[in-house]
């Protein structure tokens, strides 16, 4: 099976060393000229590592577990109650390392960098993928990985493209660790809808990151902007060393991002065509799990084809499989994103990543 999986982001190259498993000739299309990753840390939970230990990853060696407390604005942690030590525990890894180490895995001769997917044309034999340069490159079977932007959604179902979340940005950078909190994870549920705080994400590195819903007019620098928002979760001066943190960081370092996500779409799959990650389900990082659950699908498509020899057929029970999990996933995110203070959001995010864990698909 030649299956061609666009975007070399984390869901693409784990799409793309699960599928060569059950023996798909891979190759990758990234329209970057290097496998990078965008942001520093990622938040993985165990329904995602299991598909790197499918794969025979050893990712767990590469991060660091966070035992997650939440605080409210003056400093009191919360944690809500009856729930299990691993509903409140995730894997810190570096993105990096991580999107170098699936490339590796991948084989960088199976990437093709700088390279620019315009859209697809099925047929009944074949898909067509269409390059900017005017190449087509043939393939029995097309991933579209390619994240929230995704040009193979475009063609898919046009008119789908994403949407601003209205008011929701978020800030972050990775600074040299120094003064924080032998914890070393600090999680603020602040004011004003305001939630941050900072997590070390290796050796001597920390990432501090704020979130806002509701964020009004942005002025000043980006510097200027996710401080005056980290008040929010400092008011009382318990949290000083966040603002010291974020006012030391150098402006070209801090990364703003205008939150996307993409709408509910009415499928996710044609006969030889399926979309994957951010590129299905983009949707806000409040919930700090899109890309594990991006991994989620992989293990789910990789069962599929593997059991089932009728591609269409496979893809059909992919897209029923991932579609009415994340009705339920749409439901959590906008229950965390609405939650009246500081109590009730640790309560239904905790409640979140419990039904994640629970309900995971056993691949
Ligand atoms: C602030 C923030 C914090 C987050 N924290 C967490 C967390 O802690 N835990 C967690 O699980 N998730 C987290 N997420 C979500 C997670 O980052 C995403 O769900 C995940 O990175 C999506 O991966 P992806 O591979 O689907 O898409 P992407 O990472 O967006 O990769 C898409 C790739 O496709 C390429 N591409 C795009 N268009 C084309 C084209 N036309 N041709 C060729 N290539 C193309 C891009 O260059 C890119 O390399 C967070 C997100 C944000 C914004």
């Amino acid at each position: 099976m030649r299956t061609v999986i666009v975007g070399a982001g984390l869901v693409g190259l784990t799409t793309a060393a699960s599928l060569r498993l059950i023996g798909h000739e891979v190759t990758v299309l990234e329209h970057a000229p290097e496998v990078r990753a965008v942001g520093a840390g990622i938040g993985l939970w165990p329904n995602a590592l299991r598909e790197f230990d499918t794969v025979g990853l050893d990712v767990r060696s590469m991060g660091k577990t966070v035992d997650a407390w939440f605080y409210d604005a003056a400093g009191c942690p919360m944690r809500a109650d009856g729930y299990d030590v691993v509903d409140h525990q995730f894997l810190m890894v570096p993105r990096s390392d991580l999107n170098n180490l699936l490339a590796d895995t991948v084989g960088r001769d199976k990437i093709r960098l700088a390279t620019h997917v315009t859209g697809f044309t099925e047929h009944d034999t074949h898909v067509a993928v269409h390059l900017a340069d005017g190449e087509h490159v043939q393939a029995d079977l097309l991933i579209g990985a390619d994240g929230v932007y995704s040009d193979v959604r475009a063609t898919l179902l046009p008119g789908s493209e994403a949407i601003t979340h209205a008011g929701n940005y978020a800030w972050r950078a990775v600074v040299p660790s120094g003064d924080e909190r032998p914890e070393g994870t600090i999680l603020t549920l602040g004011s004003a809808r305001t939630r941050g705080g900072y997590t070390r994400v290796a050796e001597g590195q920390t990432m501090w990151m704020i979130n806002q819903f509701d964020a009004g007019e942005l002025v000043g620098s980006k510097k200027d902007r996710a401080l005056r928002r980290a008040r929010n979760v400092a008011a009382s001066g318990w949290h000083d060393e966040l603002l010291a943190m974020i006012a030391a960081t150098p402006e070209e370092a801090i990364l703003e991002n205008q939150i996307m996500v993409v709408p509910e779409l009415p499928r996710w799959t044609t006969d030889r065509v399926a979309l994957i990650g951010d590129a299905a389900h983009g949707l806000s990082p409040h919930i700090a799990a899109g890309g594990t659950l991006g991994i989620e699908d992989v293990g789910v498509l990789r069962t599929e084809l593997a059991d089932e020899p009728d591609t269409a057929k496979a893809l059909a029970r992919y897209e029923s499989a991932r579609m009415a999990r994340f009705e339920q996933v749409r439901a959590h995110s906008a229950a965390v994103e609405h939650a009246e203070g500081p109590a009730d959001t640790a309560e239904r995010y905790t409640a979140f990543s419990h039904w994640m864990l629970n309900t995971a698909p056993a691949t």
